[in-house]
């Protein structure tokens, strides 16, 4: 038998084989259930939501001789002709988007099929018509002849013209979410005889990102290159050529302990290998929200992220010693990273520089080596190839941004939470106006209390008492250690720089009540599609 891919072989052939889309299914099943069959449909959904399968399968049953439950039989003479271009003719609008291809189509539907009721037109990518092509359609589906049904299909609805959506039943496939395809790998692995571990299967079902088509493809990819074998999660990174869990968990835990160099050369590693810049950065920030999720939902963020017990154990770990903001701070400053990263040329200096500036976030900076290169990098920035931090560039804008901008200074630090600012009697009062030189000032003279940067400041209540509080149990430690050493170095520059002489105490709030993590505030930062289950 010649050799089939798998999607091909595994293109479901009834309404009832489907995976998901069920309102969908239900609808287009009802209408031949019921005899009330459209002339114009319009399927939308991304990549591999299974819109041409499902075409297929209707344009099957509204010509089968004996539908079973609105089922297309798949054995009668017309459903085994469907195949052959008798009364289903499929138009890939990519390749045929001209005015003459439709024209051909107008001039042909004037005429009854020789066999069936319909004559089922299914054009794929509807929206790359051409406007001539998108008009000569639009005269077509005014007065459709009785036995013509039109099926167009697309990824982007936004772009096929009103008049065209206003004259066809609309329906959208939703994304399958990575359990739908897991369970579904399950099944092929199963009948096809493949090994492979649950973890590879889980990696690939989200790799696939909503596409089942995409999922089989990268299944396939490994079944060929690994014949024979067992396909474990190291074989299916392989394949896709994305680093592990592994080197993403041991750069981050580099960039939690600010040890610039460590992560510098682990990037140069990755690159040696040969990986996409813009990838590898994409499934740094990828695991970095897994983390987060790990640590705001615990085993529930498991459950979420569809992951292995394995996975979810290290991850777990992970998360367990790193703070919640300094994880927000990663994402955020990744995630503005890869946007920028569209529009430049040296995506690997640009990923260093940010990597540099996320370590030196607290780093003691003296690495002689490690500011040589950030100044050559600082350099290269300021010859304007890059888009300055914190610009919300878009393309238009962006040109001009990079010409005038001037690089931000490495030494700025992020500014995750601003210190809220009480006014107030007496000392405290002038010491939060002094607040800001006075944190610069012990920053510079301890990089690693760029936690204050974190923290509140606000009056106690004592004239002379000032509460420095935060929700991260590690950054109080950080001030109470070594016998409150940091604290009496933090009343020390207090009383330089203004004169007045104050207590400091520490406030654990992390027990308050108050701000809670919502999941939809999680998602909503989070870039990157998140399954959410119901
Ligand atoms: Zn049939």
């Amino acid at each position: 038998m010649a050799y089939m891919a798998l999607y091909r072989k595994w293109r479901s052939q009834t309404f009832d084989e489907i995976v998901g889309q069920e309102a969908v299914v239900t609808a287009l099943r009802n209408q031949i259930i019921h005899n009330r069959i459209g002339h114009a449909y319009l399927f939308c959904g991304t990549r591999g939501t299974g819109k041409t399968s499902m075409a297929k399968i209707f344009a099957r049953a509204v010509n089968c001789l004996h539908p079973v439950n609105g089922n297309p039989c798949n054995e009668c003479e017309l459903c085994r002709e469907s195949e052959s271009g008798f009364n289903l003719i499929e138009i890939d609008a990519a390749s045929n988007n001209g005015v003459d291809n439709i024209r051909e189509i107008r001039d042909e539907v004037r005429y009854t099929p020789a066999k069936g009721k319909y004559r089922v037109y299914i054009i794929d990518e509807v929206h790359m018509l051409s406007s001539g092509a998108f008009n000569a359609l639009l005269k077509t589906l005014e007065e459709p002849p009785e036995h013509v049904i039109f099926i167009l299909a697309t990824t982007e609805p936004h772009k096929v013209l009103p008049t065209i959506i206003s004259r066809c039943q609309r329906y959208d496939f939703k994304r399958f979410t990575s359990g739908q395809i897991f369970d579904h790998l399950q099944e092929v692995c199963q009948a096809e005889g493949i090994r492979a571990t649950d973890d590879a299967l889980r990696y690939i079902a989200r790799a696939a990102d909503g596409g089942m088509r995409d999922s089989l493809s990268i299944l396939e990819q490994c079944v060929s290159f690994y014949v024979d074998e067992e396909i474990d999660l190291a074989k299916v990174q392989d394949i896709l050529g994305t680093a592990g869990t592994e080197e993403y968990a041991r750069l981050t835990d580099a960039l939690a302990a600010r040890r610039a160099p460590d992560a510098l050369r682990q990037i140069g590693d990755i690159f040696m290998a040969g990986r996409d810049v813009t990838a590898f950065t994409t499934g740094l920030i990828g695991h970095l929200r897994n983390l987060l999720l790990m640590k705001a939902m615990g085993r529930d963020g498991a459950a979420i992220l569809e992951l292995g017990s394995e996975e979810a154990t290290a991850l777990s770990q992970q998360a367990d010693h790193l703070p919640a903001e300094q994880l927000t701070w990663f994402i955020e400053s990744l995630t503005e990273l890869e946007s920028r990263m569209k529009y430049a040329s040296e995506k690997r200096v640009l990923l260093e520089v940010e990597i540099i500036r996320l370590c030196r976030g607290a780093s003691e900076a003296t690495d002689e080596a490690l500011l040589a290169r950030v100044a050559a990098l600082e350099k290269r920035l300021d010859e304007g190839v890059f888009v300055q931090k914190g610009e919300k560039a878009t393309p238009a804008e962006n040109k001009n941004v990079r010409k005038e901008a001037p690089a931000q200074p490495l030494q700025d630090l992020p500014k995750v939470r601003q210190p809220k600012m009480i006014r107030t009697n007496g000392a405290a009062a002038q010491v939060l106006e002094a607040w800001p030189a006075v944190k610069k000032r012990i920053i510079s003279q301890e990089p690693g209390m760029y936690t204050l940067n974190l923290m509140e400041i606000k009056p106690g209540s004592e004239p002379d008492q000032l509460i420095l509080s935060s929700n991260s149990k590690i950054y109080i430690k950080q001030l109470e250690d070594d016998g409150a050493r940091k604290l009496r170095l933090i009343e020390q520059v207090i009383m330089d720089e203004t004169g007045a002489k104050v207590h400091i105490r520490t406030q654990d709030t992390s027990a308050a009540p108050a701000p809670e993590m919502d999941l939809t505030d999680i998602t909503s930062l989070i870039h990157g599609p998140v399954d959410i289950l119901d």
